[in-house]
């Protein structure tokens, strides 16, 4: 049995811990909670296949991250954690027009050959139907709706994954660790057969001693909950309008709203004035119906991204026990729990069914 300590318990940090300990090992977890996690401020959407990036690396990754999510899912019911925040509840693209709908349809078709998880497509071209769906937009007439689509919640994840780590073993550590030649958490020394380093945003303070480039910098992202006055009769779907901004509604009444997309270098966790603005007013544009719906929460994370806008893993030059993983992007949640099963078998020395050398990370000369 070896030892392993994962530092940052985001998603990705949290599901290699979680998979370490599955396969038997001594795991600690170590997270100092910084405010602006990004995984803690995230409700998002799983439904990589409707995105026209063409990068094949990234593809790859998010396609077998929204595959992997039923079978981590059941994982964590097995172990009594039925508080996933994840529900396969169908995504709904909206377009204003036919032919941007028929495009769509046709390319996720397409993908639909390798990816049959992306279930049934559906396209409507009538305004009640779409009302039907979630009511509270008015202004398109067509849509695409998309079976395999889900929502998660990142909180509610991280909690389930952290939970279920535990109930296989694994010990958790609220504290701060640094790392100068050995690793210390609160300024003890923690020994280690592997270190896996997965501290998002934060991902650059340890660049120098650990001799790698800086190679991690942020977005930062502010999204808003909503509260309708009544919860709704059914469970809508995710729905996503053109553009960025996408509406993830819960049964409870509630309707989260992302998100902001600010390059900064400052790790500010508040939500701002423009920020919460721009976003409603982006909003409103879909249609005025939610106007009358309480602001209810408004919350903030760093996304963390890689110069190549790619997730970044694999061991460090300078030693072969550590391991970096970073740059989850905006699609962290959706290749979260897969790569952290993919770290896990890294770290183990176990061979895996791709080439990691395409998500090398930058090194020093
Ligand atoms: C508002 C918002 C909406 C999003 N929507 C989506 C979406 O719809 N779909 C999707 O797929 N993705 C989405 N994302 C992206 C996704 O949430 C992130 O890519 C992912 O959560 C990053 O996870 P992580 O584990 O790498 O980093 P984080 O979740 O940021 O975790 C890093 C952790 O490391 C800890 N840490 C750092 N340094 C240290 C240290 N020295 N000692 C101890 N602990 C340390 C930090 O405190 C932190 O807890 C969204 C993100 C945000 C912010």
């Amino acid at each position: 049995m070896s030892k392993y300590v994962v530092i940052g318990a985001g998603i990705l940090g949290a599901s290699t811990a979680y998979h370490l300990a599955k396969s038997g090992h001594e795991v600690t977890i170590v997270d100092r909670f910084d405010e602006g996690q990004a995984t803690d401020a995230a409700a998002g959407i799983v439904s990589p296949w409707l995105s026209q990036r063409r990068n094949k690396d990234w593809y790859y990754l998010v396609q077998n991250g929204a595959r992997y999510y039923p079978t981590f899912i059941n994982e964590l019911h097995e172990l009594g954690e039925s508080t996933t925040g994840y529900d396969q509840v169908g995504t709904l693209a909206l377009h204003k027009d036919e032919r941007s709908l028929t495009k769509m349809y046709d390319r996720v078709l397409k993908k639909k050959e390798l990816a049959p998880e992306i279930g049934e497509l559906t396209p409507i071209t009538n305004a009640e139907e779409i009302h039907n769906y979630f009511p509270y937009l008015s202004n398109y007439e067509y849509a695409l709706h998309v079976s395999g689509g889900a929502k998660v919640d990142g909180r509610a994840l991280r909690n389930a994954t952290l939970a279920a780590a535990k109930k296989l073993g694994a010990t958790c550590l609220f504290k701060e660790a640094t790392f100068s030649d050995k690793l210390y958490v609160d300024g003890e020394e923690l020994g280690y057969d592997t270190l896996i380093v997965t501290t998002g945003a934060w991902g650059n303070e340890w660049a120098d001693a650990l001799g790698i480039q800086p190679l991690v910098t942020h977005q930062k992202a502010q999204i808003v909950h909503l509260k309708a006055a009544e919860p709704f009769k059914q469970q809508p779907p995710v729905i996503m309008p053109p553009g960025t901004q996408y509406f993830v509604p819960n049964s409870d009444g509630t309707v989260v709203i992302g998100s902001t997309h600010e390059d900064t270098s400052e790790f500010h966790p508040y939500p701002t004035a423009h920020g919460v603005s721009s976003i409603l007013s982006q909003a409103f544009s879909h249609g005025e119906a939610m106007k009358p719906f309480a602001v209810q929460e408004v919350r903030v994370g760093f996304r963390p991204f890689t110069a190549n806008f790619l997730p970044s893993f694999g061991y460090i030059p300078q030693a072969d026990n550590i391991l970096f993983a970073n740059g989850l992007g905006a699609s962290g949640l959706t290749v979260g729990p897969y790569l952290g099963s993919v770290l896990s078998e890294m770290a183990q020395g176990n061979e895996l069914d791709f080439d990691v050398n395409r998500y090398q990370l930058a090194v020093h000369d």
